[in-house]
């Protein structure tokens, strides 16, 4: 019961220290003690238990059904192979679920909280997972607790423990509290924090005092089984699709089953092949493919500094036309740096600044004391817009952590966006000084008196108005307005409404804040592509607008709205204005709501970036929520659906890019796949209506299926990036994957349906040297004729398939032009098949369990022909689809 303890007690119980924290020695002795930080999860599947989970499908089942029947009657060969196809299929299937499954867990481990601890006399941030008992943890608003803590200083902390006691509003935590009551409940338990719940408010400090399993939470073991399975809206769909398909391949087979009935074929054939071609037409690998594809798109985002944590985001990322986008840190460096000061009437560069004058001094130790960036010679730490003052600070000799031994700081109200301030209250000798710095125009309504060189006078309306007016100078060249006032208080209350008012302005500092240099680039290559670019800020209006013009995102005040005047307008109001809107300036979290909603109801698909506790609700009411992964709180990572580990603009237009390419890589997969079991169907299904006999034997069908479902269909997933993507303008989340494709679907399965039987017709005409049109019904037709004429089709068939593959990877661009070899998986995949079709047909063990021949030179040579018809007939379909294109773009 570690809440009815001293903290004193504590420290010895865990023999730690507060003021150094661990030694690096003893905390990898406790890691050896106590493991990782963290709750077990589920155990993983057995290689066993995966492969018999591939197993239990009913097409499986009943390919097992159709190799007995075939080893029962003495068809040794067919059976062997059904089984082969099964064994492969299953091994597919478990290298493709374990390569999709690590890479999601990849991305769990890379969106894990991190934690404040001080290690060896230093403060670090540490993965949550090396928490150690006994570690001196520092918690801020935003973070996650990552283990239970004992805290043993808090300042106003709050800590939402809904994930543990079920209650939503957060509670006020109190280190100062013992609590000797021994069934203390844990939502009572106000000295300690625990594992996976919040901190939304205020500071604390305290010991680690259980983790990972030993945890509160992790008795309740709660979140074991929090595994969600998020699918995405086009997996669902493809799902939906996979079983419309599959019910018309079945209904296809059975009347092909009853054609061949009727026409009195061998039935143990015709049923033979009847399942061979619904195993082969049904497109089992598709929500497999699909998995992978995004799996590994996501990994590809990675690298590009984009961790998706939701894996329909990848989708919506696809067809988002309008960005809002944070102003500090995301758009600008956030590498601040005071240059200029205003104080006693006169506005100057911060080099000019005589450290002499009282009131000039007062400016820069209020803006250093009422701080909470951590500075030492090796690492700097917090806001950078603390870190700037406490640089501007160091200039003039004035250093924090000499200051705040000599003023201790006795109280605080730390920063909120909402209200734009922050106060502390020090000691000066025997006195308490409230030290209050913010923004500007919020300041300046609660300070009643200025101190000018060395004297408090009353601040009159004028003399507001011409800091104002001074301010504003400094705002128009896009410099961030930090004011800074100061008063006696007679206690250490720590009340915002006593603390925050009556206040004597001091004066006032602008600091610069760069905007990234690639950031114009991409806000260009957005307006190309259909998606606008918003700015949001904290910031003033002037400062907002001066970045803005010079990133191009607005070219006009009038494109700018502050807080204040959204406050006025109703939804509708907001919505109609919207439009004409690209910065939105001195905004709350709050405000970013009703701006994404305006935003979408208009139809449009916004995607919003934010870094605070306060952002999350807007986060979520974004279709892509963004977080900031250096600067973001735990809370907003939560909430978000990507993050970005650079905290950059750009980041989020090379994942839209990503994205788009993402989803274009999915509909080759996907219309590749159809096209090529549409062929298989068409070359069956004609020649059985027709009488003929069957040009391919059911083996033959489910081996190229193999081919052609398995490598060449993963590789178009990971087809190289359209580097013209951009030029196109997003996609409707409506459209359809099929959209535009559904002719060539059906054109590209016609022709290599009809191609098959044209190899097989032609091996027919070769080996019986007949003259008839159609020399192919059954009774006219030896066995080596027949095997002879198959093995053509199919050679055409699996080569045709592959070729075809080519076609895919662009709707309208020559592969010629593309770059043949750009796409080296793909050309791997060709020549492996196609390698491996030779060898089935050329060892003769193969060949007989295959039924088929070796082919002749000749033979090749119409094979070859043959097979490149489809990519002939694509090439010629883009000139005349790159020639409409160029027309239009004349129009
Ligand atoms: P953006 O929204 O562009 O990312 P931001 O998030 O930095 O900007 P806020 O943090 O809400 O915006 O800051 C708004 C205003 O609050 C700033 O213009 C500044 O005047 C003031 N401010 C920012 N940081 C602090 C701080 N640490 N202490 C006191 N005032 C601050």
């Amino acid at each position: 019961m570690w809440f009815s303890k001293k903290s004193e007690d504590i420290i010895v119980e865990l023999s730690t220290n507060p003021v150094e924290g661990l030694s690096s020695s003893e905390v990898e002795r406790r890691k050896a003690q106590y493991g990782l930080n963290k709750l077990e999860g589920k155990k993983g599947k057995t290689l066993i238990q995966l492969f018999f989970a591939q197993l239990n499908d009913i097409l499986i089942y009943v390919l097992i059904a159709a190799a007995l029947i075939s080893g029962f009657l003495g068809e040794i060969s067919d059976a062997i192979i059904i089984g082969i196809v099964i064994l492969i299929n299953a091994i597919v299937g478990i290298v493709q679920e374990s390569k999709a499954e690590k890479a999601l867990d990849a991305l769990k481990q890379l969106s894990t909280p991190k934690t404040i601890v001080k290690r060896d006399g230093q403060l670090v941030e540490i993965p949550s997972e090396e928490v150690v008992p006994g570690d001196i943890i520092v918690i801020d608003a935003g973070r996650y607790i990552p283990c239970d803590i004992r805290l043993f200083e808090t300042a106003n902390l709050k800590v939402e423990e809904s994930a543990l006691t079920g209650e939503s509003v957060p509670v006020d935590k109190d280190a100062e509290m013992v609590l000797d009551a021994p069934d203390t409940a844990l939502g009572d338990q106000k000295n300690m924090a625990f594992s996976s719940t919040l901190a939304t408010y205020g500071r604390g400090v305290g010991i680690a005092v259980a983790t990972g399993m030993n945890t509160e939470i992790g008795k309740i073991a709660k979140m074991l089984n929090e595994d969600e399975d998020s699918k995405t809206p086009l997996q669902i769909k493809l799902a939906e699709l996979g079983k419309t398909l599959s019910i018309g391949a079945i209904i296809i087979c059975a009347v092909m089953f009853l054609v061949g009935f009727l026409q009195k074929r061998n039935l143990l054939d015709m049923f033979m092949s009847s399942i061979s071609l619904a195993v082969a037409a049904i497109p089992e690998g598709l929500p497999a493919i699909v998995t992978i594809v995004l799996a590994m798109g996501v990994q590809r985002m990675i690298k590009q500094n984009a961790i998706i944590r939701k894996l329909p985001a990848v989708e919506t990322l696809g067809s988002v036309n309008i960005i809002c986008s944070d102003k500090t840190g995301t758009l600008t460096q956030n590498k601040m740096t005071v240059t200029k000061f205003y104080c006693n009437k006169e506005l100057k560069t911060i080099d000019d600044l005589n450290i002499e004058n009282s009131s000039e001094k007062l400016l820069i130790e209020n803006l250093v004391l009422c701080n909470d960036a951590t500075f030492s010679e090796t690492s700097r730490t917090g806001d950078p817009t603390e870190i700037a003052l406490v640089e501007a600070g160091i200039k003039f000799n004035l250093f924090k952590d000499e200051l705040e031994a000599s003023h201790k700081r006795v109280n605080e109200i730390p920063f909120d966006s909402d209200r734009k301030l922050m106060s502390t209250v020090n000691t000066y000798d025997n006195k308490f000084i409230v030290m209050t710095k913010g923004a500007l125009d919020n300041m300046l309504t609660i300070c009643t008196k200025i101190y000018e060189n060395g004297q408090v006078i009353p601040l009159t309306q004028e003399m507001k108005n011409t800091i104002l007016d001074e301010s504003y100078k400094m705002s128009d060249d896009a410099l961030r307005v930090l004011g800074a006032a100061f008063k006696e208080t007679p206690n250490t209350n720590v009340e915002i409404s006593t603390l925050e008012n009556d206040l004597i302005f001091i004066g006032m500092i602008g600091m610069i804040d760069p905007p990234r240099l690639e950031v114009k680039d991409s806000i260009s290559l957005c307006k190309n592509s259909g998606i606008k670019t918003i700015m949001i800020t904290g910031d003033h209006k002037n400062t907002a607008f001066a970045i803005a013009k010079e990133l191009e995102i607005a070219e006009d005040i009038s494109q700018v709205m502050s807080g204040q005047e959204l406050d006025k307008l109703n939804d509708e109001e907001l919505s109609e204005k919207v439009k004409h809107l690209r910065v939105f300036a001195r905004v709350s979290p709050e405000h970013k709501v009703k701006i994404v909603k305006a935003f979408k109801s208009h139809g449009n698909i916004v995607s919003m970036t934010g870094d605070g506790v306060n952002d999350a609700p807007s986060l979520k009411a974004a279709d892509i929520g963004v977080a900031m992964g250096i600067t973001g709180t735990d809370v907003a990572k939560g909430a978000s659906d990507m993050i970005l580990t650079d905290d950059n603009f750009s980041t989020i237009v090379s994942a839209i890019k990503e994205g788009r390419n993402i989803f274009n890589n999915i509909k080759k997969s996907v219309i590749f796949l159809l096209s090529c079991n549409l062929g298989e169907i068409i070359a069956l299904f004609f020649a059985i209506l027709l009488g003929w006999a069957t040009p391919l034997k059911p083996i033959h069908i489910l081996w190229v299926n193999l081919i052609t479902d398995t490598l060449p269909a993963l590789s178009l997933g990971v087809d190289p990036g359209d580097p013209d993507i951009m030029k196109n303008k997003p996609r409707s989340p409506k459209d359809s994957i099929f959209k535009n494709s559904v002719g060539s679907l059906i054109f590209n399965g016609l022709l290599i349906g009809l191609l098959t039987l044209a190899a097989f017709i032609v091996g027919i005409k070769i080996h019986t040297g007949s003259t008839s049109l159609f020399p192919l019904y059954p009774s006219n037709l030896t066995e080596d004729a027949l095997i002879y004429a198959r093995t053509m089709a199919f050679i055409v068939l699996s080569v045709s398939q592959l070729i075809h593959s080519l076609n895919m990877r662009s709707e309208d661009k020559s592969i010629f032009s593309l770059g043949l070899f750009t796409n080296k998986f793909l050309i791997g995949s060709i020549v492996l098949g196609i390698l491996i079709q030779d060898l089935i047909i050329t060892i003769p063990f193969l060949a007989n369990i295959f039924n088929v021949i070796n082919l002749t030179g000749t033979d090749w040579l119409v094979v070859t022909v043959l097979s490149l018809i489809p990519l002939i007939a694509n090439e010629i379909i883009k000139i005349f689809k790159r020639m409409s294109n160029s027309k239009k773009e004349i129009a």
